[in-house]
């Protein structure tokens, strides 16, 4: 299938899924991968569907569900491999945006290297961009590029992108045990991505079988510890770790409250008293919910911070 949705997700809000190329052809073989290895790695650019096609496709898709009454935020091109492989995407792009809903690309920036790809890139109304290590060797060895591809021209592509780029732009960044989530690495990565100046930085992990076996999700404590590091260099850093929460307002619900924002980001102690205080209720409520394993106390740079307890699942060790 080559449209799917609208689905809900917390970056997109509800999205509809365009799939431009054929299953797992990437420039990448990204250890975390859900889609397994790459059935074919290259790092060219060609056509692969007829654009004109998969508008139509995607027309007839967004009809229907509008006609059910339901709302799409976004039309996203999100392949099982990397959009930008598709010759036609610019195209895409611009057929889309005739129905008057918003495009967004989630790319692995492989190829911002390219002039070509910027432009395209760039009349899209969001772009999520992967940047999971900025050293080559943790880089080769998380994402497994292609040999011809060089770090160095992609970081450069991304930093002209965002200075070009007029719609939303934001990061993602996959934390993977022993690979990147140790504080240097953090620390490069997350001052190289502030100068992208991103809406919002996302760390992400794994939170569905990846490619290789070996690959495990860090611990608790050092999603945390990476959290800090990316605040200390940007104004917006969200988690993406599986749990979709609720809007992170004030609800009422104050035990759902606590686990969304939970979710999102660690909750310091202090702002987890204000906000049982705003809802009358006390510590006790904490106390339990840590009784019950559904969140974490974890300590860093002496303050307690409160995250949402991880499925048993994610993680072998
Ligand atoms: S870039 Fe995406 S599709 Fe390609 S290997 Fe990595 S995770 Fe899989």
């Amino acid at each position: 299938m080559r449209c799917f949705g609208p689905v809900p997700s917390r970056r997109l809000g509800r999205s509809l899924g365009i799939n431009n190329i054929p299953p797992k052809i990437c420039s990448y073989a990204c250890v975390y991968c859900q889609q397994g290895f790459s059935s074919h790695m290259q790092a060219k650019r060609q056509g692969f569907y007829d654009p004109e096609e998969l508008f139509q496709e995607a027309k007839e898709r967004a009809t229907l569900a509008q006609s059910r009454g339901e709302h799409i935020d976004y039309l996203t091109i999100v392949p099982d491999g990397e959009p930008t492989l598709d010759i036609n995407l610019g195209k895409l792009i611009k057929r889309l945006q005739s129905l008057n809903i918003k495009v967004a690309v989630i790319s692995n920036a492989s190829l911002m290297g390219s002039d070509e790809v910027i432009q395209e890139m760039a009349q899209a109304d969001l772009v999520s961009v992967k940047v999971d290590a900025v050293k080559e060797p943790v880089w080769r060895r998380v994402n497994h590029p292609l040999k011809e591809l060089d770090l160095e021209k992609i970081k450069e592509g991304l930093l002209r992108f965002s200075r070009l780029f007029k719609g939303k732009l934001i990061t993602e960044t996959m934390l993977i045990k022993d690979i990147n989530e140790k504080a240097d690495e953090l620390e490069a990565a997350a001052a190289f991505i502030s100068r992208l100046s991103p809406a919002v930085a996302y760390l992400s992990i794994p939170t569905r079988p990846p490619a290789l076996k070996w690959v495990d999700c860090p611990r608790e404590a050092d999603i945390n510890q990476a959290y800090q590091i990316f605040k200390d260099h940007l104004p917006r850093v969200e988690y993406l770790i599986g749990f979709e929460g609720s809007d992170f307002s004030f609800s009422g619900d104050i035990e759902g409250d606590i686990l969304g924002t939970c979710s999102v980001h660690p909750m310091r102690e202090d702002a987890l008293r204000e906000l049982l205080g705003r809802a009358g209720r006390d510590w006790e409520l904490v106390e339990r919910m840590l009784a019950e394993n559904k969140i974490v106390e974890l300590d860093f740079a002496g303050q307690s911070f409160y995250m949402r307890k991880l499925y048993e699942g994610y993680r072998r060790s």
